[in-house]
């Protein structure tokens, strides 16, 4: 067996692909892997995440769903400081990553069965498990919030996905979503194993990209935790296999409005907002389900967290665009951190340093005077 997929807390092991939680205590479910990352493995003349193809080895390799996704830019920004442009994945943001290893390895089963996807989403993830289910032949129900930006909305419909908008909280549409209904099969990307574990890809490709030289620091936007525990994963794999020699200093990056994982790393009491209202309207997990693990990965991993306020976020934003690089506010928070960290003199602009730059500015409906 080259992997395995074993709860995060209980330690059973699931057989089921379609699995998305623990069938004992239902918690959430990791990928173990239990191979070595080998450099000579990668298919070079793919420009696809799927040149480590051999690591992902639930999917087969006939049974590939691609849109292209990976292999992002990693371009110098300033000094010694990297922006990765996973802005510039198939519908615009880094899900992709996760929902092309979700769907090469359940689509079969999902088509024999007659059956449809569904996922619950704020937007992006949304987006993208629509791309990749038509892309893939299959059927698509996505349940979003009601105050899901129009361009997000107007792309899940276009790619032919049925929208089903849920009136309440963040969780009341994941808890829809995951109702049981006939030929439904719920593929969230937020607890299905297999989408976050695609995000792995993120981390080989800053490592490969960097030269095998990874940077002392990597800051990512933290929400649901997806993006966060798919790029440990990957770095903690590179550095199980000899590949790297240690893993880079991780760093969470989240807005004071929504802020659980930051305020329970530095031991603070956290009260979300009745209502999120950032402008950062992609981060809206106040009580992510995967917080536990968030936070004893990024402990384990020796990361940190930080937390930035509204108008460092615009400014961030601002300044990104004014330098050619439009993405979306909630992307911009990782470089709002960063910006705040050089401040308190945390980092320095000598330091070797990626800021993931997670989604596209094209969906985004801020409107500036
Ligand atoms: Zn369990």
């Amino acid at each position: 067996m080259k992997y395995e997929i074993r709860c995060s807390t209980c330690g059973r092991t699931s057989l089921d692909l379609l699995s998305f939680k623990c069938s004992s205590c239902g918690q959430p479910l990791e990928v173990k892997l239990d191979f070595a990352f080998e450099k000579s493995a990668i298919l070079k003349r793919n420009y696809s995440l799927w040149r480590y193809a051999k690591s992902f080895p639930y999917a087969k390799e006939s049974d590939i769903i691609t849109l292209g996704e990976g292999w992002t830019p990693l371009v110098k920004f300033q000094n010694n400081t990297y922006l990765k442009l996973e802005n510039l994945n198939p519908t615009g943001s880094f899900k992709d990553r996760g929902t092309t290893t979700l769907l090469s390895a359940l689509h079969k089963s999902v088509k024999n069965a007659e059956g449809y996807v569904s996922e619950d989403s704020s937007g992006n993830a949304g987006a993208s498990v629509a791309a990749y289910a038509a892309r893939a032949g299959l059927k698509a129900k996505i349940y979003v919030p009601e105050n899901v930006s129009g361009p997000k909305l107007n792309q899940i419909r276009l790619y032919n996905a049925e929208v089903v908008k849920v009136h309440g909280e963040r969780s009341k549409v994941a808890f829809e979503a995951q109702k049981t209904e006939k030929n439904k099969f719920y593929v969230g990307h937020i607890l299905h194993p297999l989408f976050r574990d695609g995000i792995r890809s993120l981390a080989y490709e800053i490592a490969e990209q960097s030269d095998w030289q990874v940077p002392e620091r990597v800051y990512l936007p933290a929400s649901a935790g997806t993006l966060l525990l798919g790029v440990l994963s990957g770095f903690k794999h590179l550095v199980a296999s000899s590949v790297i020699e240690t893993m880079p200093e991780i760093v969470a990056c989240q807005t004071s409005q929504v802020s659980p994982l930051y305020h329970r790393l530095k031991k603070l009491r956290y009260t979300p907002p009745t209502k999120v209202e950032s402008i950062a309207d992609a981060l809206v997990s106040v009580n992510p389900p995967l917080l536990d693990l968030m936070a004893e990965r990024l402990k384990e991993a020796k990361g940190d967290a930080v937390m930035v306020e509204e108008d460092e976020i615009l400014n961030a934003f601002r300044e990104l665009a004014g330098k050619g690089f439009y993405v979306e506010p909630s992307s911009a928070v990782a470089y709002a951190a960063y910006k705040k960290q050089l401040k308190t003199k945390q980092t320095s602009k000598e330091d070797n340093t990626v800021i993931a730059l997670t989604g596209t500015g094209l969906k985004t409906t801020l409107k500036l005077n």
